[in-house]
């Protein structure tokens, strides 16, 4: 099991220490190495994503991820900026599908701005493409309207677009993650506006033939975002397109109360991955041991099990992550009235005391 472990900036380094203590701690047969990336890779190499980089990322099964970015590099060429090293990997790794669960701890219940009674053991999983739709769709850019309500004046156009082999990929995603949980798909779209969501919508049905286990549902994407902050329990996985995926992971993440908490996983075709909390470098709180390291400790679960097929290990991390929950230790992001209050480090130790103890105990 390879890994390339890449801190990246700001709370990068500090969370992504602790996650790789908790790997270590499983006394597994992996290999780690590290290299820069973000604003560090570029203070070094004068590119946030130095060639060197990128090969130990490509050569690696997975990668693990902290953040990147600082706003000292925001009057940098877009090109050079650290955020560009994260659409570099995308591409060069071919991430097409991007996992998002978003699972409520019952300690954390409060944290929410949703009532408890909705997102009590809320667990759902958005899975968003995230190399098609109209982020990609060519022609793009800006003309003379020649029709519309004022030709003659200036307007800006995008394409929407999927092909049919990237629907049916995503979908078999979806349709197989949602057999290891509670075999549901909800897949959202626009089909009675975009024709480009009717076709999504009748290539998802195609392929929902193949898995006649899996309970599958169209949910038009306003209704959907409704839903979500109505009734969220309803959920499972969620399927969509990259544009609705963008917006609904976000608002998702938001139901379970602290971003510190939710890890994300971008995976190929080959289950190569990458894995990331899904916060960014938090430049107001780095280097003061404050930040919360648990959405990168539960990244790193995610990694082993769907890059590395290794379910008891994952769940050794997640149940750890739990019991350190329960056991009323707290970051300052999620600490409340009652609880003790822990730096990024001592949280580490928490979660790797707790690993090594279910070890010990066979
Ligand atoms: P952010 O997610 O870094 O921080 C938002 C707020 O959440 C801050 O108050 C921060 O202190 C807090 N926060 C974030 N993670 C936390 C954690 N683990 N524990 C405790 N508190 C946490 O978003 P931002 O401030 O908008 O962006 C800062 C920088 O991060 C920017 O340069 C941005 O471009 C970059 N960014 C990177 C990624 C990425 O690397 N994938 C994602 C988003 C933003």
């Amino acid at each position: 099991m390879k890994i390339a472990v890449l801190p990246g900036d700001g709370i990068g380094t500090e969370i992504v220490a602790e996650a790789v203590r908790v790997l270590q701690a499983l006394e597994l047969p992996i290999e780690m190495e590290s290299a820069l990336v973000g604003g560090a890779a570029y203070e070094a190499h004068g590119h946030p994503l130095p060639e060197s980089t990128l090969k130990l990322a490509m050569d690696a099964d997975a990668v693990l991820f902290g953040a990147v970015g600082d706003w000292k590099y925001d009057k940098l060429d877009r090109p050079l900026r650290p955020e560009q090293a994260i659409l570099g990997l995308r591409k060069h790794l071919g991430l097409f599908a991007n996992f998002r669960p978003a699972i409520c701890y019952p300690e954390l219940v409060g944290a929410s701005s949703l009532k408890p009674e909705l997102i009590s053991g809320l667990d759902i999983l958005i899975i968003r493409e995230l190399t098609g739709d109209i982020y990609f769709g060519q022609p793009r850019g800006r003309r003379t309207a020649t029709d519309g309500h004022f030709p003659g004046a200036e307007e800006a156009f995008d394409t929407m677009r999927y092909s049919k082999p990237e629907i049916e990929r995503i979908a078999h995603v979806a349709f197989q993650a949602a057999r290891k949980r509670s075999k549901k798909v909800t897949s959202v779209d626009k089909a009675n506006v975009l024709e480009t969501f009717q076709f999504w919508k009748d290539v998802v049905t195609e392929v929902h033939a193949q898995y006649p286990d899996v309970e599958l549902e169209h949910m038009y994407v306003d209704n959907a975002a409704m839903q979500l902050v109505r009734a969220p329990k309803k959920f499972d996985v969620v399927v969509t397109g990259n544009m609705f995926g963008d917006i609904l992971s976000d608002e998702a993440s938001m139901l379970t109360g602290s971003i510190g908490m939710l890890p994300s996983a971008s995976l190929n075709t080959k289950n190569q991955g990458l894995y990331e909390p899904s916060h960014g470098s938090a430049p107001d709180i780095a280097g003061k041991n404050l930040a919360n390291p648990l959405a990168t400790i539960l990244s790193a679960a995610m990694m082993l099990r769907f890059t590395f097929n290794q379910t008891e290990a994952a769940d050794r991390i997640e149940t750890a992550v739990s019991s350190v929950l329960a056991s009323g230790l707290r970051t300052t992001d999620i600490w409340s009235e009652g609880t003790t209050k822990v730096s990024t480090r001592g949280m580490g130790d928490a979660v790797v005391a707790a690993i090594t103890k279910t070890i010990t105990k066979g």
